[in-house]
């Protein structure tokens, strides 16, 4: 095999929730030019990625994309900490593991919270979260997890977003793994803050991340104090503003996005959604005629993970390894979940063919 075929080549059909399987030409573009991240070149990949993101959303009149260097996670935590108001309280709404991160980041950093917690893969109720918000005055915003990737849930972000009690308040979205894999409209549901990544339903590789924020919050920001050095948004926009970074960038991870985002644009963000929704009805219709069971109740399903119990005479490693063995990775359960579940994503570019061998292979596997 050739060095340059052994680049191209998927070694493994990723099934995991990112970093997903990539196109050719997202991985072709990492060798565009070695680059400094103060010259004009760097700006207007900046430029670009940055148009080409919003336009993909339809977000570009009221909002702004403020790019970090670092996973979801980053930018998760630049949101809390530059868009919270430190004098007022945070809601945040808990039922998995990424719930569970907000939650914890917010205590780092010393925001008066209230936690809503629904058990894990189970829904919220919304009249507990119009009582929490009716008695007490002082919470300003509510932070949550639109797609919790550690049981395959979607969180009904939009209907949270239209109770009466939401009225000035707030919503600050974790929305990394849902982002061009949900419908998701900031604008109209009103949502303020969305931290998202560049390596999972957009595409990309890891490395960037980034928030999409509302006009208004920019001005917002300012009256805050600084609570980080390197995940402060005020002063990457700052810096963006400019056309440039305040920190060296992941330029590949960049150049990556740009590719990724030229893709987006070709195939349409609906009909992105509509293709992983598809994917995942057809795994799903394979896991059913293998007799496995959901973790959580199918009507809560996101487009683009499934969450599975473990056949009773099957531990996650030896599912996983057997699997490997054929090309396909799966994800293992995290915390309680470890060994009760495994977890099979469909992000990425995948195609149905993969998804058909994927089945067979699992099929073999769980019969012995
Ligand atoms: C992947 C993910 C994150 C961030 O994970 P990183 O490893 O930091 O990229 C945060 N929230 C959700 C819902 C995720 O799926």
């Amino acid at each position: 095999m050739s060095h340059e075929a052994s680049v191209m080549e998927d070694a493994y059909v990723l099934l995991n929730p990112g970093p997903v399987n990539t196109t050719p030409r997202v991985r072709r573009s990492l060798l565009r030019p070695d680059l400094c991240h103060r010259e004009e070149e760097f700006s207007q990949l900046l430029r670009n990625v940055r148009g080409n993101l919003l336009s993909a959303f339809g977000l570009e009149e009221e909002y702004t994309a403020v790019f970090l260097t670092g996973s979801g996670t980053a930018a998760l935590e630049a949101s809390l900490t530059s868009c919270l108001d430190p004098s007022k309280k945070v809601l945040v709404l808990s039922n998995g593991v990424y719930g569970e991160r907000i939650e914890k980041i917010a205590g780092i950093h010393g925001y008066r919270r209230l936690t809503l917690r629904a058990g894990i893969g189970e829904p919220f109720e919304l009249k507990d979260i119009e009582r929490m918000l009716v008695s007490d005055d002082e919470i300003a915003a509510v932070a949550m997890v639109h797609h919790e990737t550690s049981t395959g849930m979607l969180n009904p972000v939009n209907e949270i977003c239209q109770l009466d009690a939401m009225r000035g308040r707030r919503m600050l979205l974790d929305a990394v793994s849902s982002l061009g894999g949900e419908a998701l409209d900031p604008a109209s549901s009103g949502i303020q803050v969305c931290a998202c990544t560049a390596n999972k339903c957009l595409q990309g590789l890891p490395g960037v991340s980034f928030v999409l924020l509302h006009r208004d919050e920019l001005e917002r920001m300012k009256a805050y104090p600084e609570k980080s050095l390197y995940l402060d948004l005020r002063n990457y926009w700052n810096h963006q503003e400019q056309g440039m970074v305040p920190f060296t960038p992941a330029i590949p991870a960049f150049y990556a996005l740009d590719a990724a985002l030229e893709e987006l644009r070709e195939e349409g963000a609906g009909n992105r959604i509509e293709r992983y929704r598809n994917y995942s009805r057809f795994l799903r219709a394979g896991f059913e005629r293998l007799g496995l069971e959901y973790l959580i109740s199918p009507r809560y399903h996101s487009n683009t993970l499934t969450a599975l119990k473990l056949p009773a005479h099957m531990t996650y490693e030896t599912l996983h390894d057997r699997l490997k063995e054929e090309g396909f990775v799966i994800y293992a359960g995290q915390n309680t979940l470890k060994e009760r579940i495994f977890r099979v994503a469909n992000m990425g570019n995948l195609s149905m063919r993969d998804l058909e061998a994927f089945l067979s292979c699992l099929e073999e596997i769980i019969k012995l």
